[in-house]
């Protein structure tokens, strides 16, 4: 706790000149600095077109980087030319806006070099080498007439096989699984090579001359992934590095990725209190719930398994792989209507929700996400996907649906369209930062969206013992996220533990188990944006709560939170702190 104060008290020097009136000086100086940062976007991508088409910046979509020594050089130069720059900037001037994009701004920097100088993963993950997917967005892009698009296409081919080659000589001691990840995600790709690049030509005006051209060099292209897979599954790897990352470059990353004012030790022992206390919650309420759902049964002695057996009986309460989608379409504009009548914070109504079937190029992962038009298409709808059940079969669909019960599937809901995800995006894009839409914090986004399921339920939304069982039962899966992800990376985890962590304590189904186990040993960090994020939102308005009294008003909490974008929390605390 100690330890946290400091944290907290060192954040509060970064901002501790704050004037509530700007002199003409300051306003200079923000001018004189958007211009940098509109300097800074345009060279961030004409060195990373790959990132850049990813955003929906098209300019440079017919150059594919080698990830080479050279390519290295150019990287380390630019963030060494933006750092000096950035040292030009009294932060204590800027306004609220400028200063949370300087913050993160030298935070992607910083986080640059710790990936090619310590992180070193261009080492040990050969599936960070895949240029399959920026090929297939450019054919599946509607940004351009198909003719441009096949043209950007086929000049980005030439670099495919040098790419491929500098992969290789890169690659030192790879993890077993990156490496099985790779030769699968690089082969399944593949096919934009033939099939897919085939079609479209039929479809297009080219000549047929470079129709033959395109085709040749595609046929290169495919074989250069295809030699790389092989190299891959033929590579004498006999000290492959560990897939976990260690304690000591996880802290890093943690820092990094999450820009927390806790570090990864504090919140894993956050996350590790508050499962304790959703156990003891649950109990309570699935006792009292037994007799309803249980009859006369005898009830077991273990709590844990007292909870399960309530909560599996609960989850036989969900719809139909048919009722899926209309199910949640009818939900939205309920949500809508109790934030409203709630008065929670307000909704602009002029850029509606669109639910959809979750279009062909997603399909394969079930479930819900969010759509978001990226920074260059602004006006562009923003989409609900929502994964079919067709083609199930009865048994994975009937427990995917008892995954996502009547209750579960309203927090869902929540979570990802009302007052959660498609919320913040709303509010986010009134106050317009390219710098917050392109960096923007993912344990902000995330800890938004969780906090947004606490917080509906505390107003009343659908009370019920159920609901608030239910609700703890899905609040565990983001608490367990950052125990699973610290104590695997840092702490040695065994699959065993980690399963029995899922299934016994998180009450989880064991293909969703598993699934994370997969996740946990590709990925690192990620898995703790939900729990740190929420915690730290929920915190601040807890200690605003505290501090305003009677004063404190929720929809002024939630509006103000919002207006500052998808920044690091400890960034938005320190400004709201400060305006006290
Ligand atoms: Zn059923
Ligand atoms: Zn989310």
């Amino acid at each position: 706790m100690k330890k946290l104060f400091v944290s907290i008290f060192t954040i509060s020097l970064l901002f501790s000149c704050n004037k509530s009136t700007k002199s003409n000086e300051d306003k200079a100086l923000d001018g004189k600095f958007d211009k940098y940062k509109d300097g800074f976007v345009t060279s961030l991508w004409k060195i990373n077109p790959g990132w850049a088409s990813g955003v929906g910046y098209h300019k440079y979509d017919s150059i594919l980087s080698v990830p080479d020594a050279n390519e290295e050089k150019i990287q380390l130069e630019f963030v060494n030319a933006q750092l000096d720059s950035l040292k030009q900037y009294n932060v204590d001037n800027l306004s609220d806006n400028n200063k949370t994009d300087f913050y993160m701004i030298k935070n992607q920097l910083e986080a640059t070099v710790f990936s090619i100088k310590e992180m070193k993963s261009s080492e040990w993950n050969p599936s960070e080498y895949n240029v399959c997917g920026s090929f297939a967005e450019i054919l599946n892009g509607k940004y351009d007439s198909l003719e441009v698009r096949l043209r950007a296409f086929n000049a980005k081919m030439n670099n495919v096989p040098a790419y491929y080659e500098a992969a290789k000589k890169n690659i030192k001691n790879p993890t077993v699984e990156h490496t099985e990840l790779a030769i699968a995600q690089n082969l399944g790709g593949s096919s934009v090579f033939d099939t897919d690049l085939a079609t479209a030509l039929k479809q297009s005006k080219l000549t047929e001359a470079e129709k033959k051209e395109m085709l040749e060099k595609a046929k290169t292209a495919k074989k250069a992934i295809t030699d790389y897979a092989d190299w891959l599954k033929n590579l004498p790897n006999k000290t492959p590095r560990s897939f976990r990352l260690g304690a000591a470059l996880y802290a890093k990353k943690f820092n990094f990725d999450i820009q927390s004012s806790y570090t990864a030790d504090e919140i894993f022992k956050v996350a590790n209190d508050h499962k304790k206390d959703l156990h003891e919650k649950m109990f309570v309420l699935a006792d009292k719930l037994w007799t309803k759902y249980k009859g006369n049964e005898a009830k077991p002695t273990n709590k844990l398994e007292l909870i399960k057996q309530v909560i599996d009986k609960i989850s036989l309460q969900h719809t139909t792989p048919e009722k899926f989608q209309s199910e949640i379409e009818k939900q939205i504009p309920e949500l809508t209507a109790y934030v409203k009548a709630k008065d929670l914070l307000y909704i602009d109504p002029s850029k509606p929700l669109v639910v959809r079937k979750e279009p062909a190029y997603m399909a394969g992962v079930a479930g819900a996400s969010i759509s978001a038009p990226g920074p260059y298409d602004k006006n562009a709808n923003t989409y609900y996907n929502v994964g079919s059940l067709s083609g199930w079969t009865a048994e994975n669909a009937e427990s995917y649906l008892r995954e996502y019960n009547d209750y579960i599937l309203q927090i869902l809901n929540i979570h990802e369209a009302v007052p959660g995800h498609y919320t913040q995006l709303v509010y986010s894009n009134q106050s317009p930062s390219i710098i917050k839409s392109i960096l923007g914090n993912g344990a902000m986004v995330e800890g938004w969206a969780v906090y947004a399921e606490k917080m509906m339920l505390e107003s009343g939304y659908k009370n019920s013992d159920e609901m608030w069982l239910m609700y703890y039962k899905w609040n565990l899966r983001a608490t367990c996220n950052t125990i699973l992800d610290i104590s695997v990376h840092t702490k040695n985890m065994s699959k065993e533990a980690a399963i029995d962590l899922l299934t016994k304590e998180a009450f989880q189904q064991q293909a969703e188990a598993d699934g994370k186990w997969k996740r946990v040993t590709l990925s690192q960090v990620q898995l703790c944006s939900y729990f740190t994020g929420y915690t730290e939102i929920y915190n601040l308005r807890e200690e605003l709560k505290k501090k305003e009294g009677d004063q404190f008003n929720l929809k002024k909490f939630h509006e103000k939170f919002l207006s500052f974008g998808s920044a690091p929390v400890k960034y938005i605390k320190e400004l709201m702190l400060s305006k006290e």
